[in-house]
């Protein structure tokens, strides 16, 4: 994954790869200055003791520092493995043990935080200046098979795993990206989905690659990434559709301070359908695409191409679809039994391709669970339109069965959203003793709403099957968010059932 440093370095030297923007200032590094600084912390790694195959794991908000230090683990041949830094201290604990890293490198506010046990410590800025005084290592070239990082997951259902993503895995799912969207290497893209998220790691890859130029900031503050994006011009984001409301959301928007942004990326999560008109209309010139991905295919598997999102378009019914499978990917919708099912029928997404992950780390059950006859079985409930275009129903664990009818979330909310009063809502099932399930949600209503329960039951109605409508709702200040961006159904369903 180090190649297109040596690349950029042949072709532009002194062009800026990499801007980190806080409030101290910003810092800029040329594919020059990058190059040279990853190979002297790979030399400090070395000095360490770590070898190739070796797990780091890293703890720090986005910044050019950990974007560094991911960087000399590759050079090296280690593997790198970026923490969730809101996990607290017995996750990160569990992490390291299962990961067995040898050093853990955070920055000076996680240092505090990290757990004792086992690993070595030490704080980022300490390996850049170590690095500094050595000469620089040359690069070992990894590539292929050998792992890159080892991604935990959240663990909402259950024990963390690790998600094993090999250098080819990353390289194909940038690529599948590239091909699909004409990739545009002169352009700047900010990294505001955390390094430890598949979304941020794979973006900054994606850059790598072509030689292109990151931002990084620490948080996704809105109003500092509308700073962010006019003064640095940056041209390229990818966001989880909470980021994007935000930052609609935010006093400071103005849709003529953000229109350097020529290519908006969306995914992760389902995007309400309110919200991307009003995206649509903000940036009447950008070319929008929604990705559709996990973890576990080191990035998009689908896309949605900008041409699906223009007015023109709309009457194709593909606006609010993921995609096409992309270059290199295979998707099927299939039944219980993994056997394909005929278009248009909901049933479980298959993936396939050189992107899918080797494996989950020292799991071979839940390995053997989630990678049967070479498909991975993605847990999303799916629907394939004859062309291929598919649709993201629900997760299966999310997917409510009431009555023996079966809800999908993303469709209530889509209805409760499209309330002029609702801002978010997010829908969980509950149990109930006559219906097995029953559909409850959770709004964030907008300041000045005078809409009960009532009044949105009767919204809902109007749209949506009686089965289908919430029975339950309960008024919420804010949902519960995972550091990506994402509704944690699994806390809301706690704190719903309390
Ligand atoms: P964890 O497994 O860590 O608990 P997670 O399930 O969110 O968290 P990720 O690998 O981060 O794991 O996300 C993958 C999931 O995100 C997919 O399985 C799918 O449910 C959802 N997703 C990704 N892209 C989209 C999209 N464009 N539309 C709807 N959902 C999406």
């Amino acid at each position: 994954l180090t190649q297109g440093l040596h690349r950029a370095l042949q072709r532009k030297p002194d062009q800026t790869a990499l801007t980190h923007v806080a409030d101290t200032g910003t810092r800029r590094h040329t594919h020059a200055q990058l190059a040279d600084s990853v190979a002297r912390q790979a030399a400090a790694l070395a000095k360490l003791g770590i070898a190739r195959g070796d797990r780091v794991a890293l703890l720090a908000p986005n910044s050019d520092q950990l974007v560094g230090a991911i960087l000399a683990c590759w050079w090296l041949g280690a593997v790198a493995c970026p923490l969730n830094i809101r996990w607290s201290t017995p996750e990160l604990a569990y992490a390291l043990q299962d990961s067995e890293a040898s050093l853990l490198l955070a920055d000076d506010a996680l240092a505090a935080i990290a757990p004792a046990g086992e690993t070595t410590l030490l704080r980022l800025p300490t390996l850049e200046e170590e690095g500094a005084a050595l000469p620089p290592l040359p690069d070992t070239r990894t590539g292929g098979d050998a792992l890159a990082a080892i991604l935990y997951t959240g663990g909402t259902t259950g024990r963390s795993k690790g998600v094993m993503l090999s250098h080819a895995n990353f390289w194909t799912a940038s690529m599948t990206r590239g091909a699909e969207l004409n990739n545009a290497p002169d352009s700047v893209s900010l990294l505001v989905a955390p390094l430890f998220h598949v979304a941020g790691l794979g973006r900054l890859v994606g850059q790598l690659i072509v030689g292109g130029s990151c931002v990084t900031m620490a948080q996704f503050r809105p109003a500092s990434v509308i700073d962010a994006i006019e003064e640095h011009r940056i041209g390229d984001i990818i966001v989880v559709p909470s980021m994007l409301q935000s930052l609609l959301d935010d006093p400071a928007f103005t849709p003529g301070r953000v229109q350097s942004l020529t290519r908006i990326a969306f995914g992760a999560a389902p995007m309400p359908p309110d919200l991307l008109d009003r995206a649509l209309a903000a940036w009447p010139q950008a070319e929008f695409f929604q990705a559709y991905g996990l973890t576990e295919t080191a990035g998009a598997v689908c896309i949605n191409l900008p041409a699906n999102h223009r007015p023109e378009a709309r009457a194709l019914g593909r606006l609010n679809s993921v995609g096409r499978a992309g270059l290199g990917a295979e998707i099927i919708v299939a039944d219980e039994h993994g056997r394909e099912l005929p278009r248009g029928e909901v049933g479980e997404v298959l993936a396939r391709g050189p992107m899918v992950m080797q494996g989950y780390w020292r799991n071979p059950d839940a390995t053997a669970a989630a990678l049967r006859e070479g498909w991975l079985h993605t847990g999303d409930a799916g629907r394939m339109l004859p062309d291929g275009h598919l649709f993201i129903v629900d997760r299966l664990k999310d997917m409510i069965i009431s009555g023996g009818e079966n809800v999908y979330c993303a469709e209530v909310e889509a209805a409760l959203r499209s309330h002029p009063q609702v801002r978010l809502a997010a829908v969980v099932g509950v149990p109930d003793a006559r219906w097995g399930e029953a559909v409850h949600a959770a709004v964030v209503m907008a300041d000045d709403a005078a809409a009960d329960a009532d009044a949105l039951r009767a919204w809902c109605r109007e749209r949506l099957a009686g089965y289908k409508c919430p029975r339950g709702i309960s008024f919420v200040r804010e949902l519960p968010m995972s550091a990506a961006g994402k509704v944690l159904k699994n806390v809301l369903r706690e704190q719903v059932r309390a």
